[in-house]
């Protein structure tokens, strides 16, 4: 209840603006509040912008996101129904 849009971020990484003055997981440097920090709710990890760490781990993520569309699950065994992935006319 009154949390759906929340829904497709569950989980994953996302763009926030802090609302408390806090400090970048990777280099330490400082977050002001109202920056926005690339936040990670898995290991409540926050990367600032301003920095550039929240930009690297964006692409980290994207990254990480594509390989596991293109070969999560494969050397698990077959119980596994992947996901529709985009056709992106690579087959
Ligand atoms: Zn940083």
């Amino acid at each position: 209840m009154g949390y759906g849009r929340f829904s497709k971020f569950v989980g994953d990484p996302h763009w926030i603006l802090v609302r408390w003055p806090t400090k970048c997981d990777k280099c330490g440097k400082p977050i002001a509040k109202g920056e926005q920090a690339f936040y990670y709710p898995h290991g409540k990890k926050m990367y600032g912008k301003a920095c550039g760490c929240g930009e690297a781990a964006r692409q980290d993520f994207r990254n990480m996101a594509e390989q596991e569309e293109f070969c999560g699950n494969a050397s698990g065994g077959g119980d596994y129904e992947p996901e529709l992935v985009p056709d992106d006319g690579n087959w």
